[in-house]
């Protein structure tokens, strides 16, 4: 068994998490975070990738609008490599009506939402393919955001603080020792081995599944209500800015630019099990409608992916216990001292990727405050690794690396070609990551992202870490069969159409050339 000494231990490795962590650790507190699989692999990973500039709440809650309008400011700042700076457009479309407009740039003005009516002729030439029936369009400063980029900015920051990440831990055990939290029992999946932390406070930030690990604790019936939602990725960008429409939140009304892709969502049920979200095929019908409202002919473009999150909601007593739609979005704070009697340990939940430093700022104050110490948060003045030369992304930087850059031309090789992810920035990320499986280094670079969802690059990568003897053949058939598998979940709700034909073009090169399904398997699991 492993120990591990620590002031705070960070449960979940999602942007919270990953948020948090840093907090703490710019403190000056000794900080771990564990997380059960990769880090983004919750709802960080499976988001719509919005950075909100608060325009979509500000009628129906104008406190994170403007929250989310600071926060959109301090994330350019800090994590510039992760966002694109797409900006906007709340659209009156035909069927929209016309007096939500009337009051929304008032809305916009109210909640410090930056907000500029723009004529229909500009909304046209910005975007070529939005409804010319449309009736009224608002420029705000919307962005896109990756994810896991963001997460892994946030880690790194961290660790360069002392903290310690642990990936693919599981927590199994809270240890509550007369009333106070004093140690976090954890799994290691890929060694087997138990690994203990003994801390004086534990962070409750693991979203949806914030109800489980309270109970641990001894904290039960703490509900974090499952919201879940899905989104589907089309082939190519149909617009180049976020489109919403310019109505009271509601389903599929937002299209997001995402790299070389789009994404239409989002829907908003209650889960059973946050571990298990389906995607219905009368959703994914619902939101290819939608998309036909704001770029006719939407449902020719090419469905690519599918994939479902869930939103970490606290229960709110004012709408049905079925009615997430309409459940608060806030972040709420639980103090288990307060509720339970068990000193040392907040649950955070709630709020959005976009708040997700503020979200770590309140609860690590919450957490000095309890412990009487007076430590400043100094997150927003620091930019992490990466982000250092504050330099927005943008879609065409990879293309100007291959082009620019000088390294040895086998490096250069382009592997994944939707993605330009070349044959050296496939090996940094493989050799950085001990034990990775290819969904990890997915994560890292978007291999097998774009339009062939890995059909051509898959292989490619899995062949490439064998030739480099990184890992033996036996674990590069088994990491490429599971990939696929993987994105198969994602592939299967979509098909239709033109995508029909390339996952049938992948099968083939997958079953019937390589013969996957009949190589050799490794000794030992992949995680
Ligand atoms: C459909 C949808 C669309 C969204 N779109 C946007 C958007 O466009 N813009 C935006 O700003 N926000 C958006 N959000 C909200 C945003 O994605 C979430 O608020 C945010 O990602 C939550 O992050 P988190 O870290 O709190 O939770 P998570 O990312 O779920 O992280 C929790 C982590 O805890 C880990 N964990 C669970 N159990 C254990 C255990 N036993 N041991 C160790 N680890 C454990 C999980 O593996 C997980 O990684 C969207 C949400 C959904 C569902």
């Amino acid at each position: 068994m492993k120990t591990i000494d620590a002031d705070v231990v960070v449960i979940g490795g999602g942007s919270t998490g990953a948020g948090v962590v840093r907090d703490a650790a710019m403190r000056g507190y000794k900080a771990v975070l564990v997380e059960r699989a990769d880090l983004g692999q919750g709802t960080t990973g499976r988001f719509h990738g919005l950075l909100h500039s608060g325009g979509r709440y500000v009628v129906s809650d104008p406190e994170s609008a403007t929250e989310c309008a600071e926060e959109n400011k301090i994330l350019k700042r800090i994590q510039a490599d992760a966002i694109e700076a797409t900006g906007g457009l709340f659209v009156t479309t035909d069927v929209d009506a016309e007096d939500f407009a009337d009051g929304y740039v008032k809305a916009c003005n109210k909640a410090k939402v930056p907000v500029q009516e723009i004529t229909m002729k500009e909304a046209f030439r910005r975007e070529p393919l939005l409804n010319r029936r449309s009736k009224r369009a608002f420029a705000v400063e919307d962005g896109t955001i990756d994810g896991w980029k963001l997460v892994w900015g946030a880690a790194r920051s961290a660790e360069l603080y002392g903290a310690e990440i642990l990936t693919y831990h599981a927590v199994t055990k809270i240890d509550n020792h007369e009333g106070q939290v004093s140690a976090v029992h954890c799994l290691d999946r890929r060694s087997g081995e138990p690994v203990v932390i003994g801390c004086h406070f534990v962070l409750n930030c693991s979203g949806p599944w914030g109800g489980e690990i309270a109970a641990m604790a001894g904290c039960h019936d703490v509900e974090v209500v499952p919201g879940a939602g899905i989104m589907i990725a089309m082939n190519h960008r149909l617009t180049q800015s976020v489109l919403n429409r310019c109505i009271y939140p509601a389903d599929g009304d937002i299209l997001v630019p995402a790299h070389p892709v789009c994404i239409i969502g989002t829907t908003d049920h209650k889960a059973g099990d946050a571990d298990d979200l389906p995607i219905p095929r009368d959703q994914v019908q619902q939101m290819l409608t939608a998309g036909e409202v704001m770029i006719p002919g939407f449902r020719n473009a090419r469905a690519i992916h599918a994939w479902a999150g869930a939103r970490p909601l606290v229960k709110d007593s004012r709408v049905s216990a079925e009615d997430t739609r309409h459940m608060a979005r806030g972040m709420q704070i639980i103090d288990h001292q307060q509720r339970d009697g068990v000193k040392g340990l907040l649950t955070i939940a709630g709020g959005k990727l976009t708040t997700y430093r503020l979200m770590a700022e309140r609860i690590v104050d919450a957490m000095c405050e309890q412990l009487g110490e007076q430590r400043k948060c100094v997150t927003a003045d620091e930019p992490v690794p990466g982000s250092e030369n504050h330099k927005l992304y943008t879609l065409d930087r990879r293309l100007k690396q291959v082009e620019t850059e000088t390294k040895a031309p086998s490096g250069q090789q382009i592997i994944c070609e939707c993605e330009l992810v070349t044959r050296g920035k496939l090996m940094e990320a493989m050799r950085e990551l001990p034990q990775f499986n290819l969904d990890d280094v997915r994560r890292q670079v978007r291999l097998g992202m774009g339009p062939c969802q890995g059909g051509f690059c898959a292989s490619r990568a899995a062949g490439i870490a064998q030739e480099e003897d990184i890992i033996d053949i036996e674990r590069a058939s088994e990491l490429l069969r599971n990939f696929l598998k993987n994105r198969w979940i994602g592939l299967w709700p979509i098909l239709y159409g033109e995508q029909v034909r390339q996952t049938a073009l992948d099968s083939w090169i997958y079953e019937g050339i390589f013969d996957l399904e009949h190589l050799p398997e490794p000794m030992k699991e992949v995680i």
